[in-house]
């Protein structure tokens, strides 16, 4: 099994958009493997993988779905295209999901996330009844596997969403904290949240940003390690305090191709000398 250590830094890449060779080099040894909507998962792309992670000595913990259609342009755009909350693809994102879930599988990887969208406040709201449901049906494939399924925070308060996972009610059901999403989507402050959070952590970003300003529409901004309002240093004694035991993966999204690589090389070193 995994020859990992507690707190180690691994890095958040995506098939097809990065390049593994570059990931590499990033001098870590295990990551998060995120999959666009539009990547066929073919038996020879599969077989490439295994491949590939296997001649690295690379640990893939955690297969990220993504899904066709999901745009992270403002927050309006996010309710209405991201994750498990838009009625229209629910059908066919439940299917790529349980394909995912099945990849991740052939890789020997013990888990699966996905942002699932914003949860409704509502618990009588019909989203909330039916993404309840979806998010019980892939818990149950992926503990078929002995996988679990994280939900990536920040759409939603810890507290709505703990709830939500006590109304789930499944024990592989679990959490990937994201401490600049909740900070990005004003819904919470990221600390006590974490300690809340605790025990359903299975993985955890370093990522940080600013707060939005207050139109109730606009994304803050992602920044780099170190600059946001996350306070990382805070994060990382926090996260020793509450015994998490998982590995760290450092994230950048909302960039040029470019910055971002070089930002994702740089934060590698920083992010080790704090642990
Ligand atoms: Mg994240």
């Amino acid at each position: 099994m995994s020859n990992l250590n507690p707190l180690e830094v691994g890095m958040m890449f995506w098939a097809v958009r990065d390049t593994f060779d570059e990931i590499k080099t990033m001098d870590v040894r295990c990551g998060q493997l995120a999959i666009p909507g539009d990547v066929a998962i073919t038996p020879e792309f599969t077989a490439k993988w295994k491949a590939d992670l296997q001649a690295a000595n690379f640990t893939v913990v955690t297969v990220f779905c993504v899904y066709n259609g999901e745009d992270y342009a403002d927050i309006p755009t996010v309710e209405n295209t991201v994750g498990f909350i838009p009625p229209a693809t629910r059908a066919e994102r439940l299917r790529r999901t349980i394909e995912l879930s099945d990849f991740a599988a052939a890789l020997g990887v013990g888990s699966i996330a996905c942002h699932i969208g914003f949860v409704p406040h509502d618990k009588t709201h019909p989203n909330y009844i039916a993404v309840l449901d979806m998010v019980r049906r892939v818990c149950d494939h992926a503990a078929t596997h002995g996988q679990t399924f994280a939900l990536e925070t920040g759409q939603e308060p810890a507290e709505t969403l703990l709830e939500f996972f006590k109304d789930v009610n499944r024990s592989n059901l679990k959490i990937n904290f994201d401490p600049a999403n909740l900070i990005l989507y004003g819904s919470d402050e990221p600390l006590p949240a974490l300690r809340l959070l605790a025990p359903y952590l299975a993985s955890v970003h370093a990522k940080d940003g600013d707060w939005p300003p207050k139109d109730n529409k606009s994304l803050g901004n992602e920044r780099k390690l170190g600059e946001g309002s996350v306070n990382i240093p805070a994060f990382i004694k926090t996260l020793k305090e509450v015994g998490y035991q998982g590995q760290i993966f450092i994230e950048r999204e909302a960039f040029d191709p470019t910055e971002r690589i070089t930002d994702m090389r740089s934060e590698v070193p920083y992010l080790k000398a704090l642990i």
